[in-house]
């Protein structure tokens, strides 16, 4: 099981200038700014659950890793954070 990582819209505040998640992300076009909502989006397909964007949000807490059904290849909303050696572990101390 992998994680993906999902951004609260509540709690994001790209709106304001922040695009710390967008700046980390080793992904190129993985955390993008919506146009329509002005907050950090995940493309689910090419999140590799690295962690960095949860590490670099940790002021405003707006990023949860979430796991990826196997089978289904569905992300489990809710769901608790599978284990994985991901490189913002690395990071966060
Ligand atoms: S780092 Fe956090 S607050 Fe900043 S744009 Fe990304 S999700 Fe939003
Ligand atoms: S977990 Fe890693 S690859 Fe996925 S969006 Fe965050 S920084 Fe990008």
């Amino acid at each position: 099981m992998y994680n993906v990582a999902w951004v609260d819209n509540e709690k994001c505040i790209a709106e304001k200038g922040c695009r710390l998640c967008i700046m980390y992300c080793p992904e190129s076009d993985c955390i993008m700014l919506d146009a329509s909502t002005k907050k950090a989006i995940v493309i689910e397909p090419r999140c590799k659950g690295c962690d960095l964007c949860k590490v670099v949000c940790s002021t405003h807490n707006a990023i949860t890793m979430f796991p990826v059904d196997v089978i289904t290849g569905k992300v489990i909303k809710g769901g608790v954070e599978a284990e994985s050696a991901a490189l913002g572990q690395a990071y966060s101390g």
